[in-house]
C-alpha cells in the first residue's frame, strides 16, 4: 500500500466505494463521476503508479487484469453491444489518480477520437 494513494485507501476500505468485483489480485468499483452509464474501474491491489512503471514482473498481472475486465464487462451487460477500455497515463493522457486503473466504459455509443 502506498501512502497518500486514493485507490490504495479504497482497496483498504479506508475510503468507501461501490464494489463490482474483488479477488486476491484485483478490485473493481464504480467510478464516482461516471462518463457513461457503465463506468467501472479495475485496479490491481499492487500499487503501480503509472502504466509506464510496470515491468516484466507485472506482465502476468496486467494480462490477468484484462481478462478479469472481460468478465466484468460481460457481467455488466456491455460486452455484446460494445464498450471501451481506457488507461490514461500522466498529465497529457488525463491521469488524475496515480495507481493504474482500467476504465470500462459502456452502456451508450461512444464517440471517437476522445477529446
Ligand atoms: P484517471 O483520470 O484516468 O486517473 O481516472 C481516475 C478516475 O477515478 C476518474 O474517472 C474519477 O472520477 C475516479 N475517481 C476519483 N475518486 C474516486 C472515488 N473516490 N471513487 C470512485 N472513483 C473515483
Amino acid at each position: 500500500m502506498a501512502e497518500d494513494c486514493l485507490f490504495c485507501k479504497i482497496i483498504a476500505g479506508e475510503i468507501p466505494s461501490t464494489e463490482v468485483y474483488s479477488d486476491e489480485k484485483f478490485y473493481a468499483f464504480r467510478d464516482i463521476n461516471p462518463g457513461a452509464p457503465t463506468h467501472v474501474l479495475v485496479i490491481p491491489r499492487k500499487h503501480i503508479a503509472r502504466i509506464t512503471e510496470a515491468d516484466a514482473n507485472d506482465a502476468t498481472l496486467l494480462g490477468e487484469m484484462m481478462l478479469r475486465a472481460n468478465r466484468i464487462a460481460e457481467a455488466e451487460g456491455v460486452a455484446e453491444p460494445g464498450f471501451r477500455y481506457v488507461m490514461n497515463c500522466n498529465s497529457d493522457g488525463g491521469q488524475s489518480v496515480y495507481h493504474i486503473h482500467l476504465h470500462i466504459l459502456g452502456g451508450r455509443a461512444l464517440s471517437w477520437p476522445p477529446g
